[in-house]
């Protein structure tokens, strides 16, 4: 990139813009960043960059800058069929993006975790083990990062400190495997939670979402002496499937996992609830001990786990009920998780934003596991009409204007005994910044009720 002109498309609110912009400036490039969205929407990412120097264009792109840049490195969020990406092609621009840069300098190995569900858990969980693992005597690895989608530090950042002898764990989304297949590449350990329909507004169809995760197999390729290894979840028909695929290749180590296994001696130290963490875990011990990390080194890892921030977050305990922060979940699989982990009597609050998926299935489980729903946002009415559906006769709906009047209602609602859970089934982009944000302000909200 030295002396190049480097178009970052895309700044985002999510750091990997940022990233890859601070990486260029670093690398020598003259750096151009583009942005549709404008100044102050993007006021936060900016602010990190400032004392780099960067020409902006933001509120729009402009073809010229596609035309004339020598390098663009895209955002995830980009679908590949982009107007002005054709413009750089046609125009024989190199493209790339923060994820193919990194895989392509990385000298560690890389496990990749990927899924629909459960990505950060798993990954999270995954490096914990494989970091107790490092203590362990004749381990084969050294350091263990935690980066991708989740941890502190991003990808480009964390690039010159990995040596060799590191492992890193990677959450992988399936547009950062949409990008990798472009110079098709793979981790040396690649995971799949499961599979359930997401992000159908950007893909199209199931099918075009799942093509973009099997991704994480396909390039996978080995090292010297080490095969590849897949990991797949047995309990989940897609993948189940793609290990009868896989396995059938003489050059890779292919793997199952299943929540059912979970030795009970792990689960007795395991403080996460429901049986959806229980998949997590099993995929986690798999790929730890494809590291040699012993059992009793995973018992004692297991001990000090905790729940990640948003992630049935226990955030109250409210007249004898228990309020949590579960905003992560985005889709209806994960809040249907999140309403599966508790016996208790649940007042669920739910809804948000559209991106076209279908609540069927949810309105069915609402129906049959909580007392009440409180719906908020977009797809409240759709929602609504998926518990009347599924048969829903007997929980209480309630609609709510904003997440304060949610969580008042909910304070109305809840009895001695009783799961508040705020776990939406829908991203948050209708009525907040992010879905941390979500949870930011609801926490606030409940703890503030915790006080009255
Ligand atoms: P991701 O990174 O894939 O979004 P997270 O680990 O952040 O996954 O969890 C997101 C949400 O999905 C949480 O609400 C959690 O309760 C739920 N969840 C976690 N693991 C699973 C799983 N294996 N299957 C279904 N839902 C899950």
């Amino acid at each position: 990139m030295q002396g190049k002109n480097v178009l970052v498309m895309g700044l985002g609110r999510f750091g990997g813009g940022v990233d890859s912009a601070i990486f260029a400036c670093k690398s020598g490039a003259k750096v151009t960043v583009t942005d549709l969205a404008d100044e102050s929407a993007l006021e936060e990412s900016l602010a990190e960059l400032a004392g780099f120097d960067i020409e902006y264009h933001l509120g729009g792109h402009r073809r010229e800058d596609f035309k004339n840049t020598d390098l663009v490195i895209v955002n995830p969020a980009v679908p590949p069929d982009n107007r002005f990406l054709q413009t750089a092609d046609k125009a024989k621009r190199l493209i790339t993006s923060q994820v193919e840069i990194f895989f392509q300098l990385c000298r560690c190995r890389i496990v990749g975790i990927t899924g629909a569900n459960g990505k950060s858990t798993t990954a999270a969980l995954t490096a914990h083990l494989l970091r107790k693992g490092s203590g362990q005597k004749g381990i084969g690895y050294r350091r263990v990062r935690l980066s991708g989608n989740i941890g502190n530090r991003p990808l480009l950042e964390i690039l010159d400190e990995l040596d060799c002898r590191d492992v890193v764990v990677l959450e992988l989304s399936s547009f950062q495997l949409e990008q990798l297949s472009r110079i098709q590449t793979a981790p040396d350990v690649s995971v799949i939670t499961n599979l359930t329909p997401n992000h159908l507004d950007r893909h199209g169809t199931f099918e075009a979402y799942c093509a973009a995760k099997e991704n994480i197999f396909k390039f996978q390729k080995g090292r010297k002496n080490e095969p590849a290894v897949s990991i797949f979840n047995a309990e989940d028909l897609i993948t189940a499937g793609w290990f009868e695929l896989y396995n059938k290749d003489p050059q890779r180590c292919s793997l199952t996992f299943k929540g059912a296994d979970v030795p009970d001696k792990f689960q007795k130290v395991f403080n996460l609830p429901g049986r959806a963490n229980l998949s997590n875990l099993a995929a986690a011990v798999v790929a730890a001990r494809q590291f040699k990390v012993n059992d009793d080194t995973i018992l004692q890892a297991l001990a000090t786990f905790q729940a990640l921030p948003h992630r049935l977050e226990l955030v109250a305990q409210i007249k004898g009920a228990r309020w949590y922060n579960d905003s992560i979940a985005t889709t209806p699989v994960s809040a249907i998780a999140a309403l599966e982990a508790f016996e208790e009597p649940k007042i669920i609050i739910a809804g948000g934003y559209d991106k076209g998926l279908v609540f069927d299935e949810l309105g069915k489980e609402i129906a049959q596991r909580a007392k009440a729903a409180i719906l908020i946002g977009d797809t409240a009415t759709k929602i609504a009409g998926a518990i009347r559906m599924g048969g829903g006769t007997g929980v209480q709906v309630e609609f709510a204007g904003s997440m304060g009047q949610a969580v008042n209602c909910a304070g109305r609602l809840a009895q001695d005994g009783d799961v508040v859970l705020l776990s939406p089934a829908c991203a948050s982009y209708d009525m907040f910044t992010n879905f941390r944000q979500r949870g930011e302000v609801f926490k606030k909200l409940v703890t503030k009720l915790a006080e009255i």
